[in-house]
């Protein structure tokens, strides 16, 4: 098997494009910069990885309930989660040729160390020290670093006073903090309990073009479980595991993420103990998920602001107190692509005229492949399609399938590996006869013949 190469994002990002995973955003325009738009195939594996989400950390739990609240918050929120004062990165710029670069970026390829959370001040000394190069053009003439506001602003309203500025959410979090009582008043959950949230997140970043890895506009799926205080080493402990767990059923192998803990000086500054879950992506070991424990520092930071009660009354310890949290945050994007990666294999498959040829196939979990079932008569002729589509009807209220009849067969199972589908029906000219179909594994590609009568049956079976 050939698996990981150099150039496999390259190979990533041509599929992706190739097949109607991910196109470049506003394409026809010459792009905008760290967009990207899903595509027909990138939408159906989207969506799932969201729905296993949803399903694995809000639905099977009684403990955890959803919101789906607004991008668009009133601008006090983000002045009192410290976002408005904190939220940015140091940038340099290189003189030379005008490249602009995240410093501890810049700093962390060069000399291979963690530079995140240093003032500008300490990552300009380190830059200079090391006499660090410019990536793109190779000299040596940066700017100091400073620092750039992250978040996106736009205006409520007609007039664009500063009065009027909002911004757009770097982030779903807050929108759990905020709404705290109006869950706890309307659920009458008892501590310990989570609210969950999957939406739009935007950050105006610098990024070196890693794909859909790091975005200006992305999702999260986020989840702040409120806790008593003493209990959060226990809690973090626990959803360590819980996110450990997730990425197995997202079936992410073993051997490509690893956990790393913060030290103290790159904590964010609500966060006394915070790790990533890194995933080795072809272009380095990079954060893929976060786990932090948030300590009780956000509602009590809306509490001293709103001027609104945050407490919530102990019944079991006759005790009023201000929860402290648990987060465990991922990015839908970041799955997205740590899945295409895992998936991504090239192998030696035989031809029909006895040679090999080199196929690409996505081995993704078949929980989240974004089709599930290609319906492919062996030819055009009527009777065939009319068969091959009475199959599609049968099938595609329980499945996600695609019913393609052009190009030869060898192709359409060529196209159906890209796209990582399980399961490939093909109905022949003897299909018309004894009312069986050949059903294609997509990993051993063997082939069975199933009656038309048994296939769902059949597929219900395999994709349990
Ligand atoms: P990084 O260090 O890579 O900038 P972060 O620590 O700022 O990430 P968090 O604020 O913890 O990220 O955000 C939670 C999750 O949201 C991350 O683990 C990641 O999966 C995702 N995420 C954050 N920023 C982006 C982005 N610009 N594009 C895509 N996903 C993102």
């Amino acid at each position: 098997m050939i698996n990981k190469k150099e150039n496999l994002m390259d190979k990533i990002t041509s599929l992706a494009k190739r097949r109607g995973f991910v196109f470049p955003g506003s394409e026809i325009y010459g792009g905008l910069a760290n967009t990207w738009d899903y595509g027909p195939v990138g939408v159906e594996l989207k969506n799932n990885i969201k729905q296993a989400w949803w399903k694995f950390f809000v639905k099977d739990r009684e403990d955890v309930v959803g919101i789906d609240a607004a991008i668009l918050m009133n601008s006090r929120v983000w002045e009192s989660s410290g976002h408005v004062s904190g939220f940015n990165d140091a940038l340099v710029d290189c003189k030379a040729c005008k490249a602009r670069i995240r410093a501890d970026h810049l700093i962390e390829d060069a000399l291979n160390m963690k530079a995140e959370g240093m003032t500008p001040e300490d990552m300009t000394k380190i830059i200079e020290e090391n006499n660090i190069k410019c990536p793109v053009c190779g000299k040596k003439d940066w700017t100091d670093a400073r620092k750039f506001g992250l978040m996106f602003k736009t205006y409520q309203g007609v007039t664009e006073y500063d009065s009027n500025i909002i911004y757009l959410r770097p982030e779903t979090a807050q929108a759990m903090f905020v709404n705290f009582k109006n869950v706890l008043n309307s659920t009458h959950k008892k501590i310990p309990f989570g609210i969950a949230q999957i939406g739009k997140s935007f950050r105006n970043e610098i990024t070196p073009g890693n794909f859909i890895f790091r975005t200006i506009e992305f999702e999260q799926m986020e989840l702040e479980y409120f806790i008593k205080e003493e209990n959060w080493q226990k809690q973090f402990e626990y959803w360590q595991n819980e996110m450990t767990k997730w990425l197995d059923y997202l079936g992410i192998k073993k051997e490509n993420y690893s956990i790393r803990e913060h030290d103290k000086d790159e904590l964010s500054h609500y966060s006394r103990k915070t790790v990533d879950f890194e995933y080795n992506f072809p272009f380095g070991t990079k954060e893929l998920y976060g786990l932090a424990y948030r300590t009780n520092f956000d509602l009590m930071s809306h509490q001293n602001s709103s001027g609104q009660n945050m407490e919530y009354f102990d019944t079991e310890d006759n005790k009023k107190y201000i929860p402290h949290v648990i987060e465990p945050t991922f990015g839908v994007d970041r799955s997205v692509l740590a899945v295409m990666v895992d998936a991504y294999c090239e192998e030696e498959a035989p031809t029909a005229d006895g040679k090999t040829e080199t196929r690409v196939v996505m081995k993704f979990n078949k929980k989240i492949a974004p089709v599930k079932v290609a319906i492919l008569p062996l030819s055009k002729k009527e009777n065939l399609s009319k068969k091959a589509k009475e199959i599609f009807d049968l099938l595609k209220t329980e499945f996600t399938c695609q019913y393609d009849e052009s190009q030869s067969i060898g192709k359409r199972y060529r196209r159906q590996d890209e796209i990582g589908t399980p399961y490939c029906i093909t109905v022949d000219f003897e299909s018309l006869d004894d009312e069986a179909v050949t059903v294609r594994d997509r990993d051993t590609m063997e082939q069975e013949r199933v009656g038309i009568g048994e296939v769902r049956e059949y597929l219900r079976e395999k994709l349990k």
